[in-house]
């Protein structure tokens, strides 16, 4: 539910700011992506001048949903410009993420001093409050995008979703909902996507273009990662992948087109908890991922600087690299006692 007088402040905003810089969390997803692209056709359509920043090199796979046309300007390779954009803009609105340090990026550097109004949409639980003026968080929210749709509605701008924005709204929604398989589904969400497919979407396309825009290179890593990376611990109630970075050089493939094969982890019946580590530099960048009997938001959050949801979070381990697994695995085991274990 939105709240109702951050919503009254962000209607006040949308219809009197003229410029809007929209930016979303670091390597972003199709939800950010996505949240984005719609929000900013709407207001393109008032008539206002709006941006797109990422904090982040945007994956191969998510171009196959950005029209060609389209300009995303990255942070970390586009410093000066993207400063200006955030300090001259009336008002920046950050998509999909509620901590400042989930913008990993050269806009953390200059975050103190944009003076302009700073709008959240987000649905990521734990928000940093001193983040943003304007709030519209939705931790009961399925997406972003679902978000941007009830934003729409309640501005009475319905009429202005055509089939591209419809589009935008409907691949972030099935992308956060795993095709509508995760328990953040709800009857409510259904009748929002009921309204969407009225405007012409095909849902069977959308679906098989998420199912088929991987990459080659990427199928043939999953495919050693699967085969070669991939351990079962603690009962095999544990599935871990380390990824290291040699590995991404070794197969080609960059850091930003690793996909999601935490699905694949989680596909094990015995397994209910999957972690996915990457080596990132002097850290391991980690994705949890749950079956809905540990909530891997709580347990990022506590050791690895981390959030996000329930069933799906990520975070930071910063601690001594060889012993990444053995850390991570000794912590769980201890939180999992009397739970899962
Ligand atoms: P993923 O594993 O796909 O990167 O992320 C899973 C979920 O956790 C997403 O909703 C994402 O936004 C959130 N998440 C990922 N990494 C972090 C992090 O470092 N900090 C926080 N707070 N959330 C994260
Ligand atoms: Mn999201």
């Amino acid at each position: 539910m939105i709240n109702n007088n951050s919503f009254s402040y962000l209607k006040a905003l949308i219809f009197e700011k003229k410029s809007f810089c929209i930016t979303f969390h670091t390597s972003p997803d199709l939800d950010a992506i996505c949240s984005g692209l719609a929000l900013k056709k709407i207001l393109l359509k008032k008539e206002k001048e709006v941006f797109i920043i990422s904090p982040s090199k945007i994956s191969d796979f998510l171009k196959n949903f950005i029209p060609k046309d389209e300009i995303i300007i990255i942070a970390n390779e586009d410093e000066e410009l993207s400063k200006n954009i955030f300090i001259n803009s009336d008002a920046i609105i950050f998509l999909d993420l509620s901590q400042k340090k989930r913008l990993d990026s050269v806009i953390e550097n200059f975050f103190n001093q944009i003076e302009s109004q700073k709008i959240v949409i987000d649905h990521h639980k734990n928000p940093d409050l001193s983040m943003g003026d304007v709030w519209i968080h939705d931790e009961e929210a399925s997406s972003t995008c679902e978000i941007i749709y009830d934003i729409i509605c309640r501005l009475d701008f319905f009429s202005l979703i055509d089939k591209e924005i419809a589009e935008y709204i409907y691949t972030g929604i099935i992308s956060d909902t795993g095709f509508f398989s995760h328990s953040n589904v709800t009857s409510s969400l259904f009748i929002k996507v009921s309204k969407l497919i009225d405007l012409g979407i095909s849902s069977s396309l959308i679906s098989s273009k998420i199912k088929s825009s991987n990459n080659f290179l990427w199928i043939r890593f999953l495919g050693f990662l699967l085969s070669e990376k991939l351990n079962l611990y603690l009962d095999d109630k544990i599935a871990f992948v380390e990824i290291k970075e040699e590995e991404m050089r070794k197969y080609n493939i960059d850091y930003e087109n690793i996909g999601d094969i935490v699905f694949y982890m989680l596909s094990i019946k015995s397994v209910e908890v999957a972690i996915l580590a990457k080596e990132k530099g002097d850290d391991y960048k980690l994705s949890f991922r749950s079956k809905g009997n540990f909530d891997v938001a709580n347990f990022s959050r506590k050791f690895f600087d981390g959030g996000g949801h329930f069933c799906a979070a990520g975070g930071i381990y910063m601690g001594e690299k060889k012993d990444v697994r053995k850390n991570i695995l000794e912590l769980l085991k201890k939180e999992l006692k009397n739970t899962i274990l």
